[in-house]
């Protein structure tokens, strides 16, 4: 049973477990995961011949869950299977049975082949990723999700909404992730300014839930991009909220993606994806490209993301961030290749 800080929100499965006579063994996830922190839960699962792993909690919670579940059948080190850190070796064996629950509503993870650990030794986040980690099943209770407060809220929401606009743009986009996207849209235009003024908003915290789950199933068949792209090599350096530095972030990378794109692709059909999200989003049916900046950036300044500059990150510390973003694999799906200087300005806005 892996959960987060708070036990009494995995009650309602751990009653269940304790009613069957289940036993079972708690591994608490308190933060972002580390890879570190994963070895020991990987540790406790295997002395304790684990057969099953529940994770319920936010995407930290369940891609901490997702490791420990495929090392209890693969054997060998974490260290194997990372990738960029590690080895990158390849699963062989298919994770024991894994149930995933989220109880935040951003990152998708419960639908997602892979996990994200912080290496602080290396200061990055890295992925281990296996079609062979998909969990057997997720369940999705927006229930779960009423006791998020503002900040989470605001933070996990502004990440489901990154994911789908970047899955929709992205070089790798298709046309099923295409229907999964505009759903997503559809649902966050509606809901994430209710869920943050009303937690109790069940029909927001429902469309919520579900704009997060076509995120991550989204970002699973196509690609993301430069948000995505920044933002996990500068999670893996400075200590910072995924949803939070995403949400900064993003108002700034649609901006100089759309001028860089009427530049230099005039012709993407990007540009007239952009066009359809400003549509979408703003109900208006005369809305163009720029629209989405102006409605994104409301969004943001509304839920109140923090510059990055409160995260302990100064200009200096740019040009290593732009480094390590190039090399991202979320880069590589941005509908356009920005250039040092525009990375740069982006961050700046950020600050
Ligand atoms: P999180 O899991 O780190 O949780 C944020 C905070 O919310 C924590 O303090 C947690 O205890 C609290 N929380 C969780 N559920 C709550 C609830 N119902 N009520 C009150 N508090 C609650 O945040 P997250 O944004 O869900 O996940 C972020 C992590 O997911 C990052 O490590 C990111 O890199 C990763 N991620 C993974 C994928 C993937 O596909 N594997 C995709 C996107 C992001």
């Amino acid at each position: 049973m892996v959960t987060g800080k708070n036990l009494i929100r995995a009650e309602p499965v751990t009653k269940q477990l304790e009613g069957e006579k289940i036993d079972y063994v708690t591994i608490q996830v308190d933060a972002e995961p580390t890879v570190d922190k994963v070895n020991a839960g990987v540790n406790i699962a295997r002395e304790a011949g684990c057969g099953c792993v529940i994770g319920i909690g936010g995407g930290s919670v369940l891609d901490t869950g997702k490791v420990i579940a495929a090392l209890l059948t693969n054997e060998g080190e974490l260290f194997e299977y990372l990738e960029v850190i590690g080895k990158g070796h390849k699963l062989v064996k298919p994770s024991v049975p894994y149930i995933a629950i989220p109880t935040t509503a951003g990152t998708g993870a419960e639908v997602t082949r892979n996990s994200v650990l912080m290496s602080p030794e290396h200061r990055v986040k890295v992925s281990m990723r296996s079609p062979l980690m998909l969990p057997q099943l997720a369940i999705i209770d927006p229930e779960l999700t009423y006791s998020m407060p503002l900040s989470i809220t605001a933070c996990t929401g502004l990440d489901a909404y990154t994911q789908v606009v970047e899955a929709f743009v992205s070089t790798d986009a298709n046309p099923l992730t295409d229907g999964i996207c505009r759903e997503g849209l559809r649902r966050i235009a509606g809901a994430l300014e209710r869920a943050y003024s009303d937690g109790r908003d069940i029909k927001a915290r429902e469309d919520m839930c579900l704009a997060s789950l076509c995120g991550g199933l989204a970002l699973a068949n196509a690609k993301l991009g430069a948000v995505h792209g920044i933002a996990g090599p500068l999670g893996g350096m400075f200590t910072s909220p995924h949803g939070a530095v995403c949400g900064r972030l993003l108002p700034y990378v649609i901006s100089a993606n759309i001028s860089t794109l009427k530049k230099r692709l005039p012709t993407s059909r990007a540009l007239a994806r952009y066009d359809e999200i400003a549509r979408i989003v703003t109900g208006n049916p005369q809305a163009v490209a720029s629209d989405v900046i102006t409605w994104t950036q409301n969004l943001c300044n509304q839920l109140k993301m923090t510059p990055l500059s409160k995260y302990g990150i100064f200009e200096k510390d740019f040009a290593d961030i732009i480094k390590n973003s190039q090399r991202a694999s979320s880069m590589q799906g941005n509908p356009v290749r920005l250039t040092e200087n525009e990375l740069y300005d982006i961050l700046q806005q950020a600050m």
